[in-house]
C-alpha cells in the first residue's frame, strides 16, 4: 500500500529557505518539509562566511541601504533586476531580526554589537556570521525550530521526483497541488498533496565535476519546474569558485580567498608563478579573473590541478591563519606548512533559476520557487558575496506571507493516482546511471565552465541530445533510485544551461566567451520557456 500525505503546503528543501517559509507561517497552518537526506542538509549547512545586511548605519562608517544596492548592482554587471536588489536589501535587517529571534547567535563585538565583516564587492563591513561556520548555525537553530513546531511535520531521506499540477490531472487552470515523492528509505514512491507547493531546493553547481555544493545540489526543483511549465532565466552565469581542494577523498572542500589574501602564491605543476600574466593584481585579482586564469592553465597544459602555496610563510603564522584547512589537508597527507595545495577551481552557486515575483510566485498557480533554486532578478551577472542567504529569509518570508493571505480561499488540492509502478522493473545496469554522471559533469566542466567559445558549446549540445535519450529510455523503463532521478534532473539543468551559454552572445560578468570578449551596450536576461512535455515526464 503506497503512503499517502495532505497538507496545506508542502515545502520541498529544508535548507534556509525552505526552513524561513516553514516558520514564517502560522501554528494552525499544517506543514510538510522534505529533506532528500537529513533534516539539516543542503548549501545552507556549508556557508561559512555570513549574510549581508545594513545593520551598522549610526556610527563612524556608517552603511546605508543605498550603498548596499549599488554594490550588488555593480556586481551585477547590469543584469540585476533594480527592484528586486532594493526589496532584498530593505528587508536585510528585519531577517536578521528574525533569525536573531530563532535563536541564532551571531558573532558579538561586544555586549551590545554584533561583530560584521567586509567582503569582496561590498564597501561596507556589513556581513555579519557565526565565526567561519555561519550557515551551520543558521541551520541548526531554524532545524531546532522546525522540530519542535506541532504544525511542520518533516519527512527527511524523501527525493521530489515531479510535481503533480491540474495540467497534469487533466483539470482545467495550471495550478500545482502536489509531488511525487521518492522515499529512499522504503524505494516507495509517496504521494504529497497540498494546497500549495514550495520549491526550495537549492542550487545546480553538481553539474560540474568539481563543485563546493555538497552532494544534492542537482537542480532538481529547477528541473521539476521546468516539466511543469515554469520559465527559467539566466541559467548560464554559474559562479565558480577559484581554489577547491584537489584529492579524491576531498570532497568540496574550499581553500579560503584569505590564503591568496595573506600572501599564498598560485604555482603550475613545474613550480612557476603565472597569475602576472593575467592580471597586476596578481594573486589578489577578483575571483573571476582568478578562477578563469586557473582554467585558462589548466585547460593549456592539460593539467588536472594547480597548486597553491603558502608553504614559504612561518609554519606558526600559517597554523594560527587557517587551522581548519591545516587539519583537514593533513587528513590527506599534505602539510600546508611544507607543500603546496594542489587546487582546481569549483562550480559555487547558480545565479539562474526559476523566474519568480517578489512574493516568491512561479508561472504555475500556488507553486513557489524561493533560495537558490530561484531567479528573482537580485544576483544579474555575478553574485554578491554573503547576498545569497539573505535571498532565502527575505523571499522565504514574503512567500510565506503571500500563502498566509490566500489560504483561506484556495480549496484543499484534487485527488491525484498513485505512483504507476507496474510498468518499470530493477534496473539491471547501474553503469548506465554511473557513467551518464560522469560524463555529463565532465563534459560541463570543459565545454561550458569558466570560459566558453561557441566550438565547445555546440560539442557540448551535441552530448547532451545523445545522453537525453539514453537517460530517458532508461527512465521510462527502471525503478525509480536517487541517482537515476539526480541525473535525469542533472540532463535538464546542462541542457538549460548549455541554451543559455549558446543564446548569450557577449561576455558579462561570469559568462565568459572568447567568441564574443565584449560586452553588448543592452543587458537582457536569458529567459527559456518550456514548450512541450514529454508523456513520460510526469
Ligand atoms: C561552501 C559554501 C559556502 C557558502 N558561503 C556562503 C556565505 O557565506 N554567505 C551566503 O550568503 N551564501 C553562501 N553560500 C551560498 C548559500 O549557502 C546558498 O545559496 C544557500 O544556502 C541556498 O539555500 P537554499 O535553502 O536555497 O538551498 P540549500 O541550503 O542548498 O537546501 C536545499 C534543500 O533542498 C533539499 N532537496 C534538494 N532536492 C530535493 C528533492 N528532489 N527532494 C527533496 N528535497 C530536496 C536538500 O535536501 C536541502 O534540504 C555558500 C555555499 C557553499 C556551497
Amino acid at each position: 500500500m503506497q503512503s499517502s500525505f495532505q497538507h496545506d503546503v508542502l515545502i520541498i528543501g529544508s535548507g534556509a529557505a525552505g526552513l524561513s517559509v516553514a516558520l514564517n507561517l502560522p501554528k494552525h497552518v499544517k506543514v510538510a518539509v522534505l529533506s532528500k537526506g537529513a533534516l539539516p542538509s543542503g548549501s545552507t549547512l556549508y556557508a561559512q562566511g555570513g549574510i549581508a545586511a545594513v545593520l551598522n548605519d549610526t556610527e563612524g562608517d556608517a552603511d546605508t541601504l543605498e550603498s548596499h544596492i549599488q554594490d550588488t548592482l555593480i556586481a551585477g554587471v547590469g543584469l540585476c533586476h533594480q527592484d528586486a536588489v532594493e526589496f532584498t536589501v530593505k528587508h536585510g535587517k528585519e531577517s536578521i531580526e528574525w533569525l536573531i529571534s530563532q535563536g541564532v547567535d551571531f558573532t558579538r563585538e561586544d555586549a551590545s554589537t554584533y561583530h560584521l565583516t567586509k567582503e569582496g564587492g561590498h564597501s561596507h563591513r556589513r556581513v555579519i556570521h557565526a565565526a567561519d561556520a555561519t550557515g551551520h548555525e543558521v541551520s541548526s537553530s531554524l532545524c531546532d525550530k522546525a522540530i519542535a513546531a506541532d504544525n511542520i511535520e518533516i519527512f527527511e531521506n524523501r527525493v521530489a521526483i515531479d510535481l503533480i499540477t491540474h495540467k497534469k490531472l487533466f483539470l482545467p487552470g495550471n495550478r500545482c497541488v502536489g509531488a511525487y515523492v521518492l522515499n529512499d528509505s522504503s524505494s516507495e514512491v509517496e504521494l504529497f498533496r497540498a494546497r500549495f507547493v514550495v520549491i526550495a531546493t537549492g542550487g545546480a553547481s553538481k553539474a560540474y565535476l568539481y563543485t563546493s555544493n555538497p552532494d544534492g545540489a542537482s537542480g532538481d526543483g529547477i528541473a521539476m519546474a521546468w516539466r511543469s511549465g515554469c520559465r527559467v532565466a539566466n541559467m548560464e552565469f554559474n559562479q565558480f569558485h577559484p581554489t577547491c581542494l584537489y584529492h579524491p577523498l576531498a570532497k568540496s572542500f574550499l581553500v579560503t580567498e584569505a590564503v591568496r589574501g595573506e600572501g599564498g602564491r598560485l604555482l603550475l605543476p613545474d613550480g612557476q608563478r603565472f597569475m602576472h600574466r593575467f592580471d597586476k593584481r596578481e594573486e589578489l585579482a577578483p575571483r573571476d579573473v582568478v578562477a578563469r586564469a586557473i582554467d585558462h592553465e589548466m585547460k593549456r597544459l592539460g593539467a588536472d590541478n594547480l597548486y597553491l602555496d603558502i608553504s614559504h610563510k612561518p609554519a606558526e603564522f600559517v597554523k594560527q591563519h587557517f587551522p581548519t584547512i591545516y587539519e583537514r589537508c593533513l587528513e590527506f597527507g599534505i602539510d600546508i606548512t611544507k607543500q603546496p595545495i594542489p587546487v582546481v577551481p569549483a562550480a559555487h552557486y547558480t545565479c539562474g533559476g526559476v523566474i519568480t515575483d517578489k512574493r516568491g510566485r512561479s508561472d504555475v498557480n500556488q507553486l513557489y520557487v524561493v533560495g537558490e533554486a530561484a531567479f528573482t532578478g537580485l544576483h544579474g551577472a555575478n553574485r554578491m558575496a554573503s547576498n545569497s542567504l539573505l535571498e532565502c529569509l527575505v523571499y522565504g518570508r514574503s512567500a510565506a506571507q503571500d500563502i498566509m493571505s490566500k489560504l483561506e480561499d484556495i480549496p484543499r488540492p484534487p485527488e491525484a493516482p498513485l505512483w504507476d509502478a507496474s510498468q518499470v522493473t530493477d534496473s539491471d545496469e547501474d553503469v548506465v546511471i554511473s557513467h551518464n554522471w560522469d560524463e555529463l559533469r565532465r563534459f560541463m566542466w570543459d565545454y561550458v565552465g569558466i570560459v566558453r567559445t561557441n566550438k565547445r558549446l555546440q560539442r557540448a549540445k551535441h552530448r547532451i541530445d545523445v545522453l537525453h535519450q539514453e537517460i530517458v529510455d532508461f527512465y521510462s523503463n527502471y525503478k525509480v533510485t536517487n541517482d537515476l532521478l539526480e541525473l535525469r534532473n542533472l540532463m535538464t539543468i546542462a541542457d538549460l544551461i548549455i541554451c543559455s551559454a549558446i543564446q548569450r552572445k557577449e561576455s558579462r560578468g561570469l559568462h565568459y566567451t572568447l567568441d564574443y570578449p565584449e560586452q553588448l551596450s543592452v543587458a537582457r536576461d536569458t529567459i527559456l520557456t518550456p514548450t512541450n512535455f514529454s508523456a513520460r515526464d510526469w
